[in-house]
């Protein structure tokens, strides 16, 4: 059963509640049901651990020493 993270609009409580299949989350300190769905805590972050890309190899394609646009064809 999923846990989701919801922000009340009407008075900015945070809090995290299952949700049932039909069922209608609501805010637990003033019962509104206009909530924005958060996404999970597991899923944010993951760009942080995602490896750097490789550096880019002089000139692009062709590996010149000289650096980008030194060779005749770049
Ligand atoms: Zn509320």
């Amino acid at each position: 059963m999923p846990i989701y993270e919801y922000a009340c609009q009407d008075c900015g409580r945070e809090f995290e509640t299952l949700v049932r299949g039909g069922q209608m989350p609501h805010c637990p300190a003033c019962a509104s049901t206009a909530l924005d769905k958060k996404l999970s805590v597991f899923a944010t972050g993951a760009d942080a651990t995602a490896p750097a890309p490789p550096m880019a190899m002089p000139c692009g394609s062709c590996g010149h020493p000289d650096g980008p646009r030194s060779c005749a064809l770049h």
